[in-house]
């Protein structure tokens, strides 16, 4: 059997074979005009019902020349599009859609043009943002003392990516550096308590909790939550004079304070009472280096690195469970000195 319009080629749908098919039937619909929304602040498209992070404006142009193709719909029949766009400027690009239409065994091609027009619209999100519609603040805190830049970068830093995720109501809309310590305003208020919770639970401290009214949206009342974590006063590596003693803390967290006892070199956990007692040094800043000149348990000598003269100090239990060092960390507190445990 062969077409019944050339009466070459083998029949594709119809009695008619491909090219002649390709003559007398379109495949595709493609419109002159198409329409991307684009937020003018944020980039975000408006696709379907709703707005979604952007892709990158190629692709986001590209994908609205491909939703505005019609495809005839007909038992086995293919069609796969093949969309390049060129822009224009701002407001206007042009894309090219290169069906190749499959139909059994049969190919052909067929292809149109459409304009597609960007449209600069505001997001949900980006209008709450300048409307400034936030349902939490996030406060971070030192207990007597401001936050270090360390933490203030890591506290920067976590609380954007517990942020970013797929859900558009999760926003920062303002981080401030206030009094020593940081304030963010949180779009929702769930995130809030969320991310309050992770920092305390990963750098230890306190979380206060406090609400007032801040308007109406949509006729309902609007509460605005202030999550305050206020960290631990004390960090690890800290120097503090407690009780007649000296300690190093080691470890600050959710679970308490530890430290070590300098003179024994026995760790032990702080209480909430001691830590509030306890009167900070300094870090490691106070921390030097001294020579040893002779070990005899339990004393050790050492060269003093500024005045240059022999000290003698009774080296606790896990200076001698090691090799002899050639050198030793010292802290000097009034005439005393004290070995540094390492780490
Ligand atoms: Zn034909
Ligand atoms: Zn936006």
């Amino acid at each position: 059997m062969k077409c019944i319009v050339c009466g070459r080629n083998a029949p594709a749908l119809g009695g008619l074979c491909a090219p002649c098919l390709g003559e007398r039937r379109r495949f595709i619909g493609v419109p002159e005009f198409c329409e991307l929304t684009v937020c003018a602040h944020c980039g975000s498209v408006h696709r379907g019902r709703r707005w979604e992070n952007s892709r990158g404006e190629m692709s986001e142009l590209e994908d609205a020349a491909r939703r505005s193709l019609r495809v005839v719909k007909e038992e086995g029949v293919s069609v796969s599009p093949k969309v390049s766009v060129v822009p224009v400027d701002g407001h206007n690009a042009d894309a090219e859609i290169e069906s190749t239409i499959r139909i059994g065994k049969s190919r052909l091609v067929q292809s149109g043009r459409t304009r597609i027009r960007i449209r600069r619209a505001v997001c949900e999100r980006c209008s709450k943002i300048h409307g400034k519609y936030y349902e939490a603040i996030l406060q971070v805190r030192a207990q007597g003392r401001d936050l270090t830049s360390q933490e203030l970068e890591l506290v920067r830093s976590r609380v954007a990516a517990l942020v970013q995720g797929a859900d558009r109501g999760d926003y920062i809309r303002e981080e401030r550096e206030v009094d020593g310590g940081l304030d963010f305003q949180l779009g929702k208020l769930l995130r809030g308590k969320a991310i309050v919770r992770t920092l305390a639970r990963e750098l230890g401290g306190r979380v206060t909790e406090s609400s007032k009214l801040a308007g109406n949206r949509e006729g309902r009342e609007l509460y605005r939550v202030t999550f305050l974590l206020r960290l631990p006063a004390l960090r690890g590596g800290d120097f503090v004079g407690l009780d007649g003693r000296i300690l190093l803390v080691t470890h600050v967290g959710p679970q308490g304070t530890s430290a070590t006892d300098l003179s024994s070199g026995r760790p032990e956990t702080l209480d909430p009472r001691a830590e509030e007692r306890a009167r900070r040094l300094g870090g490691s800043e106070l921390v030097e280096v001294a020579v040893v000149l002779d070990a005899r348990m339990p004393e050790l000598t050492l060269m003093d690195p500024v005045g240059y003269r022999p000290v003698t100090v009774i080296a606790p239990e896990w200076f001698w469970s090691r090799p002899r060092p050639e050198n030793v960390r010292i802290l000097k507190a009034g005439e005393e000195v004290f070995l540094v445990p390492d780490g």
